[in-house]
């Protein structure tokens, strides 16, 4: 079991707030952890650790810093199982899920390593004669780190690689919901050998720790993902302080059927986007537009393959969908459900708790029909199995309809049409497109993030997510012995 506490300085420590107890979603009767949260002061020594570690370590060679994270990645690979199944019990995702999670944290880590070896700027041409001209890429400082519940593993992993290898030193604040998870990764470093100081977590409210993590002064790096209304308001204290902020929020991704697609694998791709995590994914598929001609036999294929969905514990090989995370998503799902049904939608699958499922959060798969951009179905995103299909009969109004929202992180497209298929990739506001696959998904060396109010500031992952905890300086080196810039006339 990893530790349960916060880890400062190099030292795990019993925070001095009240203490936390995190249930399994599947199973109520399980306490999976119980965390003594930190309290402001305990943040702010984790901040002036970070302070105090970073001189040393952006002083450390970036390949050198990269091979720590190899290390990590070594022993991480040993741990798989036992974290996989930990986040399975601290979040509710079935097990096939949560070790395809871990396996992508430990490819950002895995690609961050890399990076150490090609961490660098850009040689140019001068105007000037007998002049070098370059730009090199220092690291900003301390990051303040700040991540959700959804991905415990992997966007900790795909925020903290990369600010390392730059050479930043780490305040972390994971989710309250899945802090142990988090946790492993923390000893994996350590273990790995980082120094002291260098990666500080502290565990506590959002409210108290994550307010103070972006409003000192020291955090001149801030990376969030999370709610739009957390991340707005981050947003808007970075600026404050001129920090450079990068923040992933919301979605409401659609996935498109024409009427030339394969039937089932649309379905297939719509159950694994739309379902998949129980709905709790950023780029969980949230919408279905289909095509006229062929939505009757489409839904007819998708509620017979929703109904057909195992619920159940995770851990139980069998389970196709696991809980949702806790009582206040739930809350959350079942008020959207309300709503829907307020709203005049048709229910054509689920609608309720599937208490037979468990003694855990369990919500029967979603879905409404008859759609459209007035209701809130369409517009909000849920974050829980909750569908809303709409109908369309050309092109350009299923573009319309994907297009109506004010999210954009990604989109998808089923069809057969190489003609369709290159039209939407240009044509969708998203941040990333899918053709003939569901919404979701990323990979360690591609970037990740939105447009609209999903995201602001940087992209994730791959080289951009690395050169954000960067900043350039521009090098003129002189040779002329002249003591002047001699422009070239
Ligand atoms: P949340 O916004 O409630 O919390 C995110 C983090 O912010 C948590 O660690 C929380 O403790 C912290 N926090 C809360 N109040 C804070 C404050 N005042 N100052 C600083 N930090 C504070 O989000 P959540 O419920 O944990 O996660 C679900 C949301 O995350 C969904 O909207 C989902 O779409 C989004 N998400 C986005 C992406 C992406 O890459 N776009 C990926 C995963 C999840």
């Amino acid at each position: 079991m990893p530790h349960q506490g916060s880890y400062i300085n190099g030292k795990w420590i019993t925070g001095s707030g009240k203490v936390q107890r995190n249930v399994n979603p599947a199973d109520l009767s399980e306490v999976v952890a119980e965390f003594p949260t930190a309290q402001i002061a305990e943040a702010l020594a984790a901040i002036a650790a970070a302070e105090a570690a970073w001189p040393m370590w952006k002083a450390v060679p970036a390949p050198e810093r990269g091979r720590i994270l190899a290390r990590a990645v070594a022993i991480a690979r040993t741990r798989i199982d036992e974290i996989a199944t930990l986040l399975t019990r601290e979040e509710g995702k079935i097990l096939a899920e949560a070790k395809g999670e871990v396996i992508k944290g430990i490819n950002c880590l895995d690609f961050c390593g890399g990076q150490g070896y090609r961490l660098g700027g850009k040689v140019l041409p001068s105007e000037a004669v007998d002049t070098a001209a370059y730009t090199i890429r220092q690291p900003i400082g301390v990051a303040g780190i700040i991540t959700p519940w959804n991905f415990p593993w992997s966007n900790p992993c795909w925020k903290i690689a990369p600010a390392l290898v730059a050479g930043c030193s780490v305040v972390f604040k994971p989710a309250s919901a899945t802090p142990l998870t988090a946790s492993c990764l923390i000893e994996i470093l350590e273990e790995a050998g980082l120094p002291a100081g260098v990666l500080n977590m502290v565990v506590g409210s959002g409210a108290e720790i994550g307010d103070t993590i972006v409003n000192h002064p020291a955090t001149k790096v801030l990376s969030f993902t999370g709610s739009n209304p957390v991340g707005s308001r981050l947003y808007e204290n970075g600026a404050k302080k001129l920090a450079k902020v990068t923040c992933e929020m919301g979605g409401k991704n659609a996935l498109i059927v024409m009427d030339d697609a394969d039937l089932e694998r649309a379905v297939q791709g719509v159950i694994g986007g739309g379902f998949g995590s129980s709905g709790q994914r950023c780029t969980a598929t949230s919408r279905v537009l289909v095509h006229t001609d062929v939505k009757a036999r489409f839904l007819e294929l998708l509620v017979a393959a929703t109904t057909a969905l195992k619920l159940g514990n995770g851990l139980d090989p069998t389970t196709q969908m696991g809980p949702v995370v806790d009582q206040d998503q739930l809350n959350t799902d079942l008020s959207y459900i309300e709503i829907a049904k307020n709203e005049g939608l048709k229910l054509i699958a689920g609608g309720s708790l599937a208490t037979s499922a468990g003694n855990g959060y369990f919500l029967e798969p979603t879905i409404f029909d008859g759609v459209n951009p007035s209701h809130r179905l369409f517009q909000e995103e849920v974050f829980g199995p909750v569908l809303a299909v709409s109908e369309f009969s050309t092109y350009e109004e299923a573009i319309e309809l994907a297009n109506g929202v004010a999210f954009g992180l990604s989109s998808s497209i089923y069809t057969k049409g190489l003609v369709t298929a290159q039209r939407f990739t240009q044509d969708t506001h998203s941040g990333m497109a899918h053709v003939n696959e569901p919404s979701i998904g990323g990979e360690a060396q591609l970037p990740f993030g939105g447009v609209g109010i999903t995201g602001v500031g940087d992209r994730e992952m791959g080289e951009d997510g690395v050169n954000f905890y960067t900043q350039i300086k521009t090098i003129f080196i002189n040779y002329s012995l002249s003591g002047e810039r001699s422009m070239f006339r």
